[in-house]
């Protein structure tokens, strides 16, 4: 069995660490067929570990700690866990498709091993990713696809890993237009490449790099590409080469006057994973469509108006100047409609406890191992179990976000977190079905504490639900950005004028018995695995 430790030792190769900036010659990425492609993101995640370290001792050295907060970290790497479930031992949907397309409609059969085609490849992967980015940039609802690794409003390594889980479905398209002439073994060592060597574009540790930045794209570029000033909207969506920006007109230079401020032009505050990952597709789809102006009017009143509300760019509304480019409808002005940054810029950072915060900490140290042993064994585990990994490790990562959210449910999240995780393990692991008196022990105190929990929840009256559900109600509000719009915080959330939450909902009792459970879960498993 990989455990985290032996696979981030393994990781720890020059190699790996020289593919992570594209430094690499064609002859030692040349591969005769598609299944010789190793899955070189995966291979790389100590080294993520390793540049992130790095990056916060910098910034802990240069006294800029703010530039990193625990919990926006936790979301950005459960969301870049999150977009790998979905795909099958690296091979994605889009691959299946490419090989398949590569068979059907290929009009020129070029030699996988020749160094032309990889460098052909390089050009043709980077640009179909500029014009994959900028679609799911600037064509309506497409946004929504994407918007979850803007959604952060720091910047650091750890926002390379906040990925969309379902972005390939939005850039898949563009992707392959190479399958014409590129075979699929060098199109999928590039698309590797492309995306590794954006990891190290998201710091603010490195500034201008000179002559390089006319060229290349580099973390000065992409710091533009991720702020929400009015300036920096849909712009430098390069991958490699900032030259596609440049000749297509989205080219941005950071300023010094004014530098970036990150994140959604109305932030979606909020850690729950599955919320920031899909709320704009609702609001995007389906409530721009509804909204009325103060008079009651319907902005898109007919069944085309709604449409076009969906497809065309996220800012568009009716009035607002658009243009083709290439196969979607963009803003003619990027800046139209964009507010400009505020004075007091607060970002969005609940405080909690510094023990609960070492208990996510834990946990989440806890899941990245059990997402290693899952990404090991997924292609070979029976379908029962790949069902319940992911619907483990999904539900942990809900967990987690409501604690980090501070939300009155988190409590109860995690204990039935907890309680089917005993359940599984009491009834299907060997241990459990042995019917050792530890295992009984740890089942019955388990129950015992959550019935105690539950006793000392209800005789104080705190918080059992929350109100109203997260649905924002956007039908009077006539302000929408080009990127997300939720003016106000989801439901249950005890918000201060200083974006503080409330603390009273989350009171000690209420945490003490994940921790209890915790410890319990570790004893659990130590005893399983003697
Ligand atoms: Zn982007
Ligand atoms: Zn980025």
């Amino acid at each position: 069995m990989t455990t985290l430790t032996e696979k981030l030792s393994t990781d720890m190769s020059i190699h790996n660490l020289r593919r992570m900036f594209y430094l690499v010659t064609p002859s030692e990425t040349k591969f005769s067929t598609i299944e010789e492609v190793p899955n070189y993101t995966d291979q790389v995640t100590g080294w993520f570990f390793l540049l992130m370290a790095l990056e916060y001792l910098i910034l802990w050295l240069k006294n800029k700690e703010d530039g990193f907060a625990l919990n926006d970290t936790i979301t950005s790497m459960n969301a870049g866990m999150l977009s790998q479930l979905l795909k099958f031992g690296g091979r994605t949907g889009t691959v299946c498709l490419y090989v398949k397309f590569y068979e059907h409609y290929r009009i020129v059969d070029l030699p996988w091993d020749s160094t032309w085609t990889w460098v052909l490849c390089f050009l043709t992967q980077d640009l179909a990713y500029y014009l994959g980015h900028r679609a799911i940039h600037e064509a309506g609802v497409f946004w929504s696809f994407h918007q979850m690794h803007h959604s952060s409003e720091y910047y650091n390594l750890s926002t390379a890993l906040r990925q969309g889980c379902v972005q390939e479905l939005g850039m898949m398209w563009f992707d392959l237009l190479q399958s014409t002439i590129i075979p699929p073994q060098v199109f999928l060592t590039h698309r590797y490449l492309n995306g590794l060597y954006q990891f190290w574009l998201h710091t603010e540790v490195v500034g201008n790099l000179g002559p390089f930045e006319y060229i290349m794209n580099t973390p000065s570029h992409h710091r533009v590409h991720h702020g929400r000033n009015p300036y920096c909207i849909d712009k430098n969506y390069a991958g490699t080469l900032i030259i596609w920006d440049r000749l297509f007109g989205t080219f941005e230079a950071e300023r010094d006057t004014e530098p970036p401020v990150y994140g959604l032009v109305t932030n979606v505050r909020s850690f729950n994973q599955l919320w920031c990952q899909f709320f704009e597709f609702k609001e995007l789809g389906y409530d721009k469509g509804q909204m009325k102006t103060a008079e009651g009017e319907e902005l898109f009143p007919t069944f085309w108006d709604k449409v076009k509300a969906a497809l065309y760019p996220p800012g568009y509304f009716p009035g607002v100047k658009t243009k083709w480019f290439f196969t979607w409808l963009c803003m003619k002005d990027s800046e139209e409609g964009i507010p400009q940054i505020e004075d007091n810029v607060q970002k969005y950072n609940p405080k909690i406890p510094f023990w609960l915060n070492c208990y996510c900490a834990l946990h989440f140290v806890m899941l990245l191992g059990i997402y290693v042993h899952f990404s090991e064994f997924r292609t070979t585990m029976p379908t029962s179990h790949f069902v319940l990994y992911i619907a483990f490790l999904v539900l942990t990562m809900q967990s987690m976000g409501a604690f980090l959210d501070k939300r009155s449910y988190a409590v109860w999240l995690e204990m039935a977190r907890c309680f089917l995780t005993y359940a599984y393990l009491y009834m299907w692991s060997a241990d459990g079905a042995n019917g050792s008196r530890l295992t009984h022990a740890i089942w019955g105190s388990s129950l015992a504490l959550m019935k105690v929990e539950w006793e000392i929840a209800v005789t104080r009256r705190l918080p059992m639900k929350d109100g109203a559900n997260q649905t924002a109600d956007n039908h009077d509000r006539l302000h929408i950005g080009c990127r997300s719009k939720v003016d106000e915080a989801p439901s249950g959330l005890i918000v201060s004028s200083s974006g503080e939450r409330d603390d009273a909902t989350l009171s000690y009792s209420q945490i003490s018995c994940p921790m209890w459970l915790a410890l319990i879960s570790i004893a659990c498993s130590a005893n399983a695995s003697s």
